[in-house]
């Protein structure tokens, strides 16, 4: 039986020539300029038109980018330049971006963070978004070793979830945050302990495509705030309401509304609040602003039939691609889109199966879906690789070679 894919993005179409063309240039030619397959390929026109869209739908509202989606240095330097913070997780995300943004524009988020990278990050300058009392006594401890003033922030976990996100991250016990009925005791004494207190940080999930979850969420959320703020006495400078925004990776999702967010987020702040009136609000984001840009692009090596079944061995697969193989915290694996990019205008031929180059049956890129016949040699191309490509994919398993990523177009 034929399983269906998940949407091509729009703006990916073939060139004159019957293939793939990212930002006017065929994949083939930017295989041979990165010097190889596998090749991670972004286009930076795509994290641009994303950006230009949260501007205009969520007017007044600052834009971080949430480094871990996708931490290529080109890619990295370009969004720093369009975005207003970057949020980072650890001590190698931190040094990313210190490579490309000022302190002030840096938060650093996540739980077990180390007394080494809590004064790294105080030394700096980098807000720390504190997860636990403890952590905010080490903090307390790092800045009084240092003689600065620490950034601070106090991760919230909200008494709600984020409905229908991929990822829970709030709600219920959680290793992320400081139950909010904790919060404001809690920002007392960052205060009284001589920390500069940026706010707060409430992050309820990841990858919905329901505005309705989330202007819900984001309702509960500047409610919260306000909440808090009066507990605590004190008006927090920043409110970082998360994000959480989905894109479509599967057959039948559909994208999010986001401009109907935006604008029921403008209502709601209209409407926010006295304690929240100087506040600064922000939404971080990674995977809907990189994850469409990304290409992941194989050779493939084998063609192969086993008892009737085709199989296209490419030389990429889940060392690269942990979540299009379906073992990043899928359930049941569903078909990323894929195509034979190097005959993307050609129709369906046959029914086939494209794995990676792993001894592993674990190792899928495409599981029963129909394709124009490709030969080895063709180049196979794996959508929706911008965000939670590489940088959450088990690069060393199997001692492959490293996959080449390329930025293009802006
Ligand atoms: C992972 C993460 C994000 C980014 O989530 P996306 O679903 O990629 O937008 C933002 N904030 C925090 C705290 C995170 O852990």
């Amino acid at each position: 039986m034929t399983k269906p894919m998940g949407p091509i993005p729009a703006r990916y179409a073939a060139g004159k020539d019957g293939t793939l063309h990212v930002a006017g240039r065929s994949v083939a030619a930017l295989v041979a300029e990165a010097g190889g397959t596998p090749l991670f390929v972004y286009d930076l026109a795509a994290v641009a038109a994303q950006i230009r869209r949260f501007r205009s739908a969520f007017p007044g509202v600052q834009l971080h980018y949430a480094i871990k989606a996708n931490s290529y240095a080109n890619l990295l330097s370009f969004i720093e330049s369009k975005v207003d913070g970057l949020d980072i997780a650890s001590a190698g995300e931190m040094e990313a971006a210190l490579a490309v943004a000022a302190a002030d524009r840096i938060s650093f988020a996540g739980p077990g963070k180390t007394d080494a990278e809590l004064e790294a990050a105080v030394r700096a300058g980098v807000t720390l978004n504190i997860e636990s009392e403890a952590e905010a006594e080490r903090a307390l401890a790092a800045a009084g070793r240092l003689g600065v003033t620490p950034r601070l922030a106090v991760r919230v976990n909200p008494d709600f979830e984020l409905r229908g996100s991929g990822m829970r991250m709030g709600g219920g016990a959680r290793p992320f945050g400081v139950d909010a009925e904790h919060v404001p005791a809690l920002v007392r004494r960052l205060r009284g302990g001589g920390a500069d207190w940026r706010g707060f940080h409430i992050f309820a999930g990841s990858q919905a495509l329901s505005a309705d979850a989330l202007i819900e969420a984001q309702r509960a959320t500047v409610a919260l705030a306000a909440e808090l703020a009066k507990a605590a006495g004190a008006p927090p400078r920043l409110v970082n309401l998360g994000g959480g925004f989905g894109i479509p990776y599967f057959h039948g999702e559909q994208p999010l509304d986001v401009e109907a967010v935006g604008a029921a987020l403008g209502k709601i702040l209209a409407a926010r609040p006295a304690i929240l009136a100087d506040s600064v609000f922000a939404i971080e984001l990674g995977r809907w602003l990189v994850g469409e840009a990304g290409v992941y692009v194989t050779r493939i090596v084998d063609r192969k039939v086993s008892r009737g079944k085709v199989f296209l061995v490419t030389d990429g697969g889940m060392h690269h691609q942990l979540a299009a193989s379906g073992n990043f915290g899928q359930v049941v694996r569903r078909n990323y889109p894929v195509a034979v990019a190097s005959r993307f205008a050609a129709g369906p031929d046959e029914r086939v199966s494209v794995v990676g180059c792993l001894c592993t049956p674990l190792d899928r890129l495409a599981d029963d879906v129909l394709m124009p016949r490709a030969e080895a040699g063709d180049l196979v191309a794996v959508f929706l690789a911008g965000a939670y490509g590489l940088s959450a994919s088990p690069q060393a398993f199997l001692g492959h070679p490293p996959a080449r990523e390329i930025a293009v177009g802006g």
